[in-house]
């Protein structure tokens, strides 16, 4: 047994673990590499042990002073972990897509919240790194640990992670494969175990599908704190400098079910409780190792735990709500689901003509056309989109627009048919997932809601009226 004479020691070390079930009918062998054990439960606590040490070491970090970061929720637990016990006030800057979770774990901690969308392009005053810049400027002896740009960040992995993985495998790792957020993970790991082995670990990058830096095309994702999003909005979209992209030799894209459903059988099946992005991590490293053969040995890096994200992966409710998850809530349920309403058309590759929706820039008499289409005479209104194809989700619809209030408005000569849509765009619709049952589609419409935006894996494929959910027999 150790002992330890602080927190700090109890950073790193961390078990690797055999993936005997998900690996099953692989020749290749893969381990996972548990960083959800780490003292403040994640693998950015070596990151923000290593930024704090440098700081101080650099003097830019001085006694009395405040720990200031943009964070996913992980890296602030790590600051805090570190950074109170040395005697600094931490304020973590979160992103409102973050787990809550995260958020009161960081209170617990002693941190300070503050919460702050991501969800808009770069140059909005309100985005998380705004937020955090002004914040930095405003207080005396504030340091921002910027893990994006910090190059201690991926330091760290070069001097813990990636030795700790050589010595476990006895130098037989061949493949490594991880997620990338910052990028300070599979830059640092990946650098050390390709110079240690002269250039044979292969380095994977696990990136959720629409991410751009497996080559997506930038729009929402589910999985929290990996990938790359950009908003459509986004002017100016930079790379952290803490990812090193010539490391990774390819990526493996994993669409967000795979994911989530991944997570959820490395919790069942191996009892390794891990957040949505080791699913991501795992699904990767299971589909590079089935092209493998048994002198191979594949180690995937799981990030966090999964006991962040009870609320979201591990609830069939979350689940069901946005499309990830359709089969019955118990093996007696047979109430029909919301596919049923949409399934005549679904032999013709979705339900393209229920996906009716107002771009923002359009006119009236434009919008009143889309909305003589649309279930129910209402549609949602979506950010227009220059330049690219763009599922719409989240980030994208600015609310709703009605037929009957549209034509109202013009026949009482409150708008003419060319002015924009703007000034009528009222709340946004409610959604279903496409596995809800038709009881629950009809919970969400309520009294106030004609129709609903239907998701499957997140995204938006159609949309429902009222008169469609009705009860039958
Ligand atoms: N998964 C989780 C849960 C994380 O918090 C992070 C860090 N944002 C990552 C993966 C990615 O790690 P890195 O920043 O080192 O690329």
């Amino acid at each position: 047994m150790r002992v330890h004479e602080s927190v700090a020691d109890a950073i790193g070390g961390t078990p690797l673990f055999r993936l005997a079930r998900l690996g099953a009918g692989t020749a290749a062998r893969v381990y996972a590499k548990a960083e959800f054990l780490n003292i403040g439960g994640s693998v950015k606590d070596r990151a923000a042990l290593a930024m704090v040490l440098a700081a101080e070491r650099d003097g830019q970090l001085r006694p009395g002073g405040t720990i200031i970061e943009a964070t996913s929720g992980n890296t602030g637990i790590g600051l805090a972990v570190v950074g109170r016990a040395r005697g600094y006030r931490v304020i973590a800057g979160v992103s409102d897509r973050a787990a809550a979770e995260k958020s009161d774990i960081l209170r617990a901690y002693g941190a300070e919240v503050v919460l702050a969308p991501t969800a808009v392009a770069k140059e909005h005053p309100e985005h998380l790194f705004n937020v955090v810049r002004r914040l930095v400027e405003e207080i005396p002896g504030a340091w921002l640990a910027d893990q994006y740009d910090n190059p201690a960040n991926p330091g760290a992995h070069v001097g813990t992670t990636g030795p700790e993985i050589w010595e476990q495998t006895g130098g037989r790792v061949t493949h490594f494969v991880a997620g990338i957020g910052t990028g300070g993970t599979i830059s640092g790991t990946g650098r050390f175990l390709k110079e240690v082995s002269g250039g044979a670990v292969t380095v994977v990058g696990a990136d959720p599908e629409s991410s751009v830096y497996g080559g997506g095309d930038g729009s929402p994702y589910f999985v929290e704190s990996i990938g790359h999003f950009v908003h459509p909005q986004t002017l100016d979209d930079n790379w952290p400098k803490s990812y090193h992209r010539e490391v990774v030799d390819r990526f493996e894209r994993i669409p967000d079910r795979e994911s989530l459903l991944t997570t959820r059988r490395l919790a069942r099946e191996e009892g390794l409780l891990a957040g949505p992005s080791s699913g991501t991590a795992v699904a990767a490293a299971l589909r590079v190792a089935r092209g493998l053969g048994p002198e191979d040995v594949v180690v995937v890096l799981l990030p966090d735990s999964g006991r962040s994200y009870l609320s979201k992966v591990f609830s069939d409710d979350w689940m069901r709500g946005w499309g990830f998850l359709e089969e019955p809530r118990t093996p007696q349920d047979t109430e029909p689901t919301v596919r049923s309403v949409l399934e005549p058309a679904a032999d013709a590759g979705g339900w393209p003509g229920r996906l009716v929706a107002v771009e923002s820039d359009a006119s009236l008499a434009g919008a009143l056309a889309t909305l003589r289409t649309a279930p129910g005479g209402v549609a949602p209104v979506v950010l227009a989109r220059p330049d690219r194809p763009y599922g719409f989700s989240g980030a994208e619809v600015l609310g709703s627009l009605s037929l009957a209030e549209v034509e109202r408005a013009i026949a009482a000569g409150l708008a003419r048919p060319g002015d924009p849509v703007d000034g009528l765009i009222g709340a946004a619709l409610p959604t279903v997932g496409v596995g809800q049952p038709l009881s629950a589609a009809r919970e969400v419409l309520g009294r106030e809601h004609d129709a609903a935006v239907v998701l499957l894996d997140g995204r938006a494929v159609a949309l429902v009226h009222r008169a469609e959910l009705a009860e039958s027999g």
